[in-house]
């Protein structure tokens, strides 16, 4: 079995994974990569332009996995496009995001490879994806190989517990079998209930190691860190402040929101409009019509029935009034420019009574993570739009992650016994530290990290 890493960068960058076995081909995640532009953010297709691949198979739709799927489609277009039904009911949305989103990009930034692909291009290929309920035997040979009567190998989406239809890619063959974790989450978010990674027996694990280089914080727990933030949003509102919690639109604002609604149920919260963008208000309206497929927590919770939620648009972030106490669940969760929360956080930040919550992963190259490193009354470097300000309001950070801590990936990973274990998705410190500790506590697994466009034999 071959097994080729066709990430281009030596980070958690753009997941895209190749296995060839038995002259069956497959393409697991079509990623692109969140901190480059252009064809340099694309997986390295031109490695396996020439396999005759049958299917590709995705994990799920946030863009470091699914972002380039058209293109992986224009180099074989024969290939089935198989993913999970819950990621069936969001990945139009996401393609054509991203097409707006290079398009804007070519013209502020002058990135002339933009856009990638076209709305025309998604249209045409999105109606012959296929969807399947999970934990369901999928045959993914190509009809050509079917019809000279050969086998085909299977596969089976596992409910990942990440995002809505986040799935382990979990692929059987005679020679043997393999199992990809795609991003994955073992404990119960408030809405999403964890991980159903259950039942397999796996040869070669692909697995992500996004929080390796996270040690964890002694006696922390999702629900202590959970209260920390009602408390900081509390006391926000209470001095007549805005509470500003930038969030990427698929998957964390949801979960937000669902907290917001929860509290308001309860009465802790006084009942008040929450402003979300556009992109929020479209998953968040999946996430409700899916409910009652998705394996969840408070499954008669209908976020835009049981909450106030408000499109923010962009000329509203940079003009409304802010004190009085508003909430504001707002993409980008990074921050990044010409967004609502960018504007939205430059207004904020100088008026001590408002607070800004992080509640996921900042890279530090963005305004996000220059936010966060920002001292009370210093100025720092915001932006290239804003250049330098200084921040006096509140800045606080929680860790509400949508990954596996590290300790749970690995206790998983040894119960598993794999033959071979293929360290990616995570930066290199990240994937040394589960090395480390595989070495250690399970010296029989062979561990490979493999590098961009690596080909590994199993
Ligand atoms: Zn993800
Ligand atoms: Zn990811």
């Amino acid at each position: 079995m071959r097994i080729v890493n066709l990430n281009p960068a030596d980070d958690i960058g753009a997941s895209a994974w190749f296995v060839g076995v038995d002259g069956f081909n497959l393409l697991m995640d079509a990623g692109a990569h969140p901190k480059r532009d252009g064809l340099s953010a694309t997986p390295m297709y031109d490695r396996i332009r020439d396999e005759d691949l049958d299917a590709i198979a995705i994990s799920h739709c946030h863009h470091d996995h699914v972002g380039t799927l058209p293109m992986a489609v224009r180099y074989f277009p024969a290939a089935h496009v198989l993913m999970s039904e819950l990621s069936g009911a969001i990945v139009d949305r996401i393609l054509h995001n991203s097409v707006n989103v290079m398009s804007r990009q070519r013209d502020e930034l002058g990135i002339k490879e933009y856009p990638l692909f076209t709305h025309k291009e998604v249209e045409g290929i999105s109606p012959d994806f296929h969807y399947f309920p999970y934990f369901r035997e999928i045959e993914w040979a190509s009809m050509r190989k079917i019809r000279m009567g050969l086998k085909s190998p299977t596969l089976e989406f596992l409910d990942a517990g990440h995002t809505l239809g986040s799935s382990g890619i979990y692929v059987r063959t005679d020679e043997g079998s393999v199992f990809y974790t795609g991003d994955v989450c073992f404990q119960d978010q408030t809405l999403l209930k964890g991980a159903r990674f259950e039942d397999l027996e796996v040869d070669t694990l692909i697995m992500e190691t996004t929080r390796g280089n996270r040690e964890p914080t002694p006696g922390f727990t999702r629900e202590e860190e959970l209260e920390r933030l009602v408390e900081s949003i509390e006391k926000t509102l209470a001095r007549k402040g805005s509470v500003l919690i930038p969030a990427f639109a698929l998957g964390r604002t949801q979960e937000i929101l669902a907290q917001l609604a929860l509290l308001m149920q309860e009465g802790r919260l006084k009942k008040q409009p929450v402003f979300i963008g556009g992109l929020g208000r479209v998953f968040t309206e999946i996430y409700d019509s899916q409910a009652k497929r998705t394996y969840r927590n408070h499954p008669d919770l209908r976020l835009t029935r049981d909450l106030n939620i408000v499109v923010l648009d962009r000329k509203q972030a940079d003009t409304m009034k802010l004190t009085g106490g508003r909430i504001f669940v707002i993409t980008a969760g990074m921050l990044s420019e010409n967004t609502g929360s960018h504007e939205l956080a430059a207004r904020m930040m100088e008026d001590e009574r408002h607070g800004i919550f992080f509640v996921g992963y900042t890279d530090p190259e963005t305004p996000g993570g220059r936010l966060r490193e920002s001292k009370i009354g210093e100025p720092f470097h915001y932006s290239d739009g804003h250049g330098e300000l200084i921040r006096n309001c509140e800045m606080l950070n929680f860790d509400l992650t949508a990954h596996a801590h590290r300790e749970e990936l690995l206790e998983f990973a040894i119960k598993l016994k794999p033959k071979n274990i293929l360290l990616g998705h995570g930066d290199s410190d990240s994937r040394d530290w589960f090395e480390a500790q595989f070495k250690t506590h399970a010296p029989k697994i062979k561990i490979y990290q493999p590098g961009p466009g690596e080909t590994i034999e199993v």
